[in-house]
């Protein structure tokens, strides 16, 4: 008998499967119902475009649930045993609009991360000139298709039900026995009858997925431009992610489209950012040589004022609990989301 029924199969909905178990839902009463599943590409499902990686830098407002997956995510790894799309490398960050000594945000974030170190002036200097503030951390890292895989595969194994609808309303997602709906839908909230949350809106990002097997670690440099460089575990194929863009809802762009010019710019900024990128290559130094795998589009769940998590009545005896808006900190703040939403059940 259905009681739990998650909408979307994105890694938010995945979390949320899990937060379910972990409070020892039974399986076999949790049913997700979504429009795509892995292993599908659309504009409108974000979790496979994702490099993804652990961002130390992410807004102070979400620093509760990024420490919680951060120091969560293990738990993960043990269920799903190895090669699950779950590792870790050390990721250093060059934050061009914060100043060293200043800045109070740079010790909360540290708290709680392994590895955490400010980098001197002399380090900065070393590995981009002109900045004034740098991080190195360990992170946690995602091969995002492998790990939506995986989690799914493991809920089927122990008996939750998939069930591939798009659904016009909320209100169609219950039946008699359905006691909850977790809506965790991201972009799709904005049209979801009896949502329609007008402050969602997607950001577009392009990502140019390449063969790297000379890159073991992340580097990524913020300021007016997200550029960045992560290593996916578990790749065959040494799947490296050159980023990338953070475009806020623009009309003309809000589709799967991938623009040439645009690839041409991360090749560029990610080979400036890091030489070696090209210098160590194996498969020469230029920037022609790099094999590109793929180049794609996605679109982060964003929503002004921030993520959702929320307890709703949509109508007698028709308990909803949102859990949206994770814009581009799915992975690295969603288990913390997940086990605020189902905690909301108490
Ligand atoms: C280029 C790019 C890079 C990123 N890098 C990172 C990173 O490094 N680290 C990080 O943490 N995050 C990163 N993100 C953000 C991350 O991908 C998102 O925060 C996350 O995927 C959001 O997951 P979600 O489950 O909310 O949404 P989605 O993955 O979009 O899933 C939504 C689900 O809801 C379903 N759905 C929607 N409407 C309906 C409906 N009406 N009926 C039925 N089903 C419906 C969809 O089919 C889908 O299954 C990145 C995103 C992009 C695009």
């Amino acid at each position: 008998m259905v009681e739990h029924v998650v909408i979307g199969c994105g890694i938010i909905g995945l979390y949320t499967v899990f937060g379910l178990l972990e409070k020892g839902i039974d399986p076999k009463t949790i049913a997700i119902i979504a429009e795509h599943h892995p292993g599908d590409l659309s504009i409108n499902y974000a979790s496979p475009v994702a490099g993804a990686y652990f961002s130390a830098s992410a807004d102070l407002k979400l620093l509760k649930y990024s420490n919680y997956t951060y120091q969560n995510l293990v738990k993960l790894e043990t269920l799903l045993g190895p090669k699950c799309g779950l590792g870790h490398c050390t990721s250093t960050e060059i934050l061009d609009d914060l100043e060293v000594e200043s800045d109070p945000y740079l010790n909360a974030i540290g708290e709680n991360i392994d590895d955490f170190e400010i980098l001197s002036p002399e380090e900065i200097e070393i590995i981009s000139k002109g900045s004034r503030c740098a991080i190195r951390y360990k992170a946690w890292i995602f091969n995002s298709p492998v790990l939506l895989e995986k989690l799914c595969k493991y809920y089927k194994s122990i008996g939750v039900a998939f069930q591939r609808t798009r659904l016009e309303s909320i209100h169609d997602a219950f039946d008699s026995d359905t006691k909850v709906v977790f809506n965790c839908t991201g972009n799709g909230s904005r049209l979801l009858g009896g949502v329609e949350d007008e402050k969602v809106f997607p950001t577009r990002g392009q990502v140019v997925v390449i063969k790297g097997p000379h890159i073991d670690q992340c580097i990524s440099r913020w300021n007016d431009e997200a550029t960045y460089i992560i290593k996916r575990p578990d790749s065959a194929s040494d799947e490296v992610i050159l980023g990338g863009y953070y475009q806020p809802y623009q009309p003309k762009k809000d589709t799967a489209d991938t623009y040439g010019f645009e690839t041409e710019s991360i090749l560029k900024r990610t080979t400036e950012m890091f030489p070696d990128l090209l210098k160590k290559n194996p498969f020469g130094d230029k920037i022609e040589d790099l094999q590109i795998l793929r180049v794609i589009a996605g679109a982060r769940p964003c929503r002004e004022c921030g993520v959702r998590i929320e307890k709703e009545l949509i109508a007698p005896n028709k308990l909803v609990i949102h859990n949206y808006g994770a814009s581009g900190n799915g992975y690295m703040c969603g288990l913390g989301m997940a086990h605020e939403a189902v905690s909301l059940l108490d």
